[in-house]
């Protein structure tokens, strides 16, 4: 997995905390906590995985409670819900603008960045009345892993 270096991680998460204080969002150990872990990790984890992962350090977390501070940061801007109907929703700390694959085998989300793929604006209209807010587009395919089980097959 390509992980960022350690002090770009800092710094990404000191823009967050930033972020949170701008939004009103007083930064309790449980929202640092979450917020520090979407920053690690880069594999888009459900808020189930970041449940997880914390639930032994943080006292007293709930799962509902990972669910409403996860909706309280997509709210504020902080982080990026990916909602795609057949998995759960995945979220992410990089609200940079980009694309995401994902495989259809295993779920395994990965960030794609081309800025050929940015629109230079939003649709102004559209016929079902959405206000539109923002846009991502999702590749799906096989991620390397997957497909290096299927070579194991055939061979
Ligand atoms: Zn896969
Ligand atoms: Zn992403």
């Amino acid at each position: 997995m390509n992980s960022l270096p350690q002090n770009t991680l800092s710094e990404k998460f000191r823009r967050l905390e930033a972020g949170c204080r701008a939004s009103g969002l007083s930064l309790t150990h449980q929202r640092r906590t979450l917020l520090r872990c979407l920053v690690r990790r880069s594999d888009h984890p459900t808020a189930d995985q970041l449940y997880e992962e914390l639930q032994n350090d943080v006292g007293g977390l709930s799962r509902t409670t990972v669910y409403r501070i996860l909706e309280t940061f997509v709210r504020a801007g902080l982080v990026t819900k990916i909602s795609s109907p057949q998995a759960k929703a995945r979220f992410d700390a990089n609200t940079g603008k980009h694309h995401h694959l994902v495989c259809e085998q295993c779920g395994r989300v990965a960030d794609l960045f081309d800025s050929g793929l940015n629109l230079r604006g939003l649709p102004e209209e559209n016929s079902s009345g959405f206000i539109i807010y923002d846009y991502e587009i999702t590749f799906n395919g096989l991620c390397p892993h997957c497909q290096s089980i299927g070579e194991e097959h055939k061979s």
